[in-house]
């Protein structure tokens, strides 16, 4: 069988997470701290809270921009259902900015419009999420200069870009936004099992993350707001989870993160051989564009209508695991009973009636690839 993403694991990173077994903390212990210093150094970006999944990231993420019952936040609604959760978590009002055809990333002109439309109705954001579709980045600058007029607050959903590039610089160093969260789920470009990330350069919205993340208790004396009592002494300064990473899945990802800029290659490269066989008989989701490298987490072809859905089924049946990404989160039944209506976001419309995911990870071999891409010409070219 040949799935659309799988992790790829070696023998260095099994021997990372059996000497964290073998050690005394499996969880509280030196790795985390570790994997977060090497992640803020990939990304170059301050401060890194490592958390238990990209949804805790999301959500701590929201929590420290202050977002509560009353606000705004804004997605797309291209994306996996958690990317809006979190803003319903806060007790905020979610809404969806449509995508772009070419990319399925936030459409900025779209944006634009509807912040305009939403300053006189005097309903603005507090938050606006983008998500990096496939693994390409959005148009970080722009959006961020839309931000300053408005005054609302960026979290990039990441999940999909960790190695990518934006303007030369990695996504994850906030240039641009406020917080940007990663996932580390075994299909992600790294995974540590379960695991997500949320990076700031902001020293505030760190320590706020960093609470919630853990019960909102804090050891650290210097932040105490009474006096220390003993060495026992904590104190918990508001209400939060326990979302904390422990140091066997950290273990993972430090040994992943290594092997990151390997995958993010070998990920090009199957784009690339991809996009030579195939642009000649479908549609591709573009992952290539001026100033932006893509991580190439996803490659998106599309198939329009029945051919699709019988594409995938053919697919399947050769063991060929091809996936949708994504069903627009507003056709959800949970979002339905809250009122949206799907066909207002036509664009994301478009790309879920058509996409369709094709295997890429670092371990699928060319004579595996090219059996893919055997199936889909032959099924292409007789229909
Ligand atoms: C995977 C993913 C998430 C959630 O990450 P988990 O670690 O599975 O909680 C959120 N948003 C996007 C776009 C994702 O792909």
């Amino acid at each position: 069988m040949i799935p659309y993403g799988k992790q790829s694991i070696n023998e260095q990173d099994i021997a990372a997470v059996v000497e964290v077994l073998r050690s005394s903390h499996l969880t509280q212990g030196p790795k985390v701290t570790e994997f977060e210093q090497a992640l803020s150094h990939y990304c170059q970006s301050k401060h890194v809270i490592a958390v238990n999944s990209g949804t805790s990231a999301l959500h701590i993420a929201c929590l420290a921009l202050g977002v509560t019952t009353g606000d705004i936040v804004w997605t797309s609604a291209l994306s996996f259902v958690a990317s809006a959760n979190c803003a319903l978590y806060c007790g905020a009002t979610i809404d969806f900015v449509d995508v772009e055809l070419n990319t399925g990333n936030m459409d900025m002109q779209l944006l634009a419009d509807k912040l305009a439309h939403a300053k006189v109705q005097n309903r603005l954001p507090k938050v606006i999420i983008p998500v990096h579709y496939a693994g390409l980045p959005c148009d970080m600058a722009y959006l961020a200069d839309l931000a300053k007029i408005y005054n609302f607050k960026i979290i990039e959903d990441a999940c999909h870009a960790l190695g990518a590039t934006y303007q030369n610089k990695p996504v994850g160093c906030t240039q641009f936004s406020d917080i940007c969260v990663f996932s580390f789920h075994p299909v992600k470009n790294i995974t540590s099992g379960e695991g997500g990330a949320a990076l700031t350069n902001c020293k505030h919205l760190a320590r706020e993350m960093r609470l919630y993340s853990s019960h909102g208790i804090t050891k650290e004396e210097s932040e105490f707001y009474n006096d220390t009592q003993g060495a026992w002494y904590h104190e918990q300064q508001l209400l939060g989870y326990n979302y904390r990473m422990s140091d066997i899945h950290a273990a993972l990802g430090i040994s992943q993160l290594m092997r990151l800029d390997d995958f993010i290659s070998k990920r090009q490269a199957i784009a690339n051989h991809y996009v030579d066989r195939l642009q000649s008989y479908c549609k591709i989701i573009s992952s290539n564009s001026i100033q932006r490298t893509s991580a190439n987490h996803l490659f998106i072809i599309e198939v329009d209508g029945d051919k699709r859905k019988h594409l995938f089924d053919t697919l399947r049946m050769q063991g060929i695991w091809v996936q949708l990404h994504y069903m627009n989160i507003t056709s959800q039944p949970y979002y339905k009973q809250l009122g949206f209506d799907c066909y207002n976001y036509p664009n994301t419309e478009i790309i879920s009636a058509s996409a369709l995911s094709l295997p890429i990870y670092n371990d699928l071999s060319v004579s595996e690839q090219d059996r893919v891409i055997k199936s889909i010409v032959h099924y292409l070219q007789n229909k």
